[in-house]
């Protein structure tokens, strides 16, 4: 049978950790959440707070000791990282140096590149959504930062999971071009309607796009809500604590 195909083929998936632990040494965590489908979630805290590990464990990269994550209502809590429906792009997006952007994105279609037509379609497709039409041929070394990023989007967009996880994927990028792949973010989630969760260093990104805030100190997540809130001068004490610490870094 023909996968589905189309504007809306990726719809998204809810999102729930239900008690979920998880301990590097003597770093417990716990984490309850839900992220409602078609949404998107922006992660916030400070170092070491847990943020990349919450990630892990949507992923399948690390796997919960305790509790259960359900994606999509489907319990994957012990289900490889291949077999959830969600990619992930990081900050090192690891593209193949010896590889064009074109087999660089036909990867997330098939680790082999026996591609079909329609692979090839959407690899085009993909190319397109995130501006790089007319640079398929080129190799990574020959693209700026922002473009290797937009590239590692497309091939997470060939995939067609429902959720997207973005681990600080744009923060080497300067202030501008952050702004922008955020905008190229907001624009991909409001055509393909995937649920997003994204890590990011800077508070600001949440208020950029429509997202539901979750910010977690020490393992666990110690306040959320919508992110015009709880960025809002009402915001909880803790959030301003970290705020200031963040304003005076800048
Ligand atoms: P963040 O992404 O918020 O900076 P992480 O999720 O990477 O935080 O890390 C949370 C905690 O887990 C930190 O105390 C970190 O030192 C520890 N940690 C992360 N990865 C590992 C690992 N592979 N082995 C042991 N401890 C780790
Ligand atoms: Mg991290």
């Amino acid at each position: 049978m023909a996968k589905p195909s189309g504007p809306h083929a990726s719809d998204g998936a809810s999102i729930r950790l239900d008690a979920v632990g998880f301990d590097f040494g003597d770093m417990a965590m716990h984490f309850d959440l839900a992220i409602a489908p078609s949404s998107i979630a922006a992660i916030i805290g400070p170092s070491g707070s847990g943020k990349s590990t919450l990630l892990n464990l949507i992923a399948g990269f690390e796997t919960a000791k305790s509790g259960r994550i359900l994606i999509g209502g489907q319990d994957v809590t012990h289900a490889p990282p291949a077999r959830r429906p969600v990619s992930m792009v990081f900050q090192d997006n690891n593209l193949f140096a010896h590889l064009d952007v074109a087999a660089n994105v036909g990867l997330g279609r098939k680790p082999d590149l026996k591609l079909n037509n329609a692979d090839r379609t959407a690899v085009s497709e993909a190319i397109r959504k995130v501006g790089l039409a007319g640079k398929e041929v080129r190799k990574p070394e020959a693209l700026s930062g922002g473009e290797r990023q937009r590239v590692a989007i497309a091939r997470a967009l060939v995939r067609n999971r429902p959720v997207l996880l973005l681990d600080e994927a744009f923060a080497s990028l300067g202030p501008a071009l952050r702004h922008e792949m955020l905008d190229l973010v907001g624009n991909l989630q409001e055509d393909t309607r995937m649920t997003i969760v994204m890590v990011t260093h800077h508070p600001e990104d949440a208020l950029r796009l429509p997202s539901t805030l979750f910010y977690l100190e020490h393992g666990k997540i110690v306040a959320s809500g919508p992110a015009k809130e709880l960025l809002s001068d009402k915001r909880p004490s803790l959030l301003r604590k970290y705020l200031g610490v963040k304003d005076s870094d800048l």
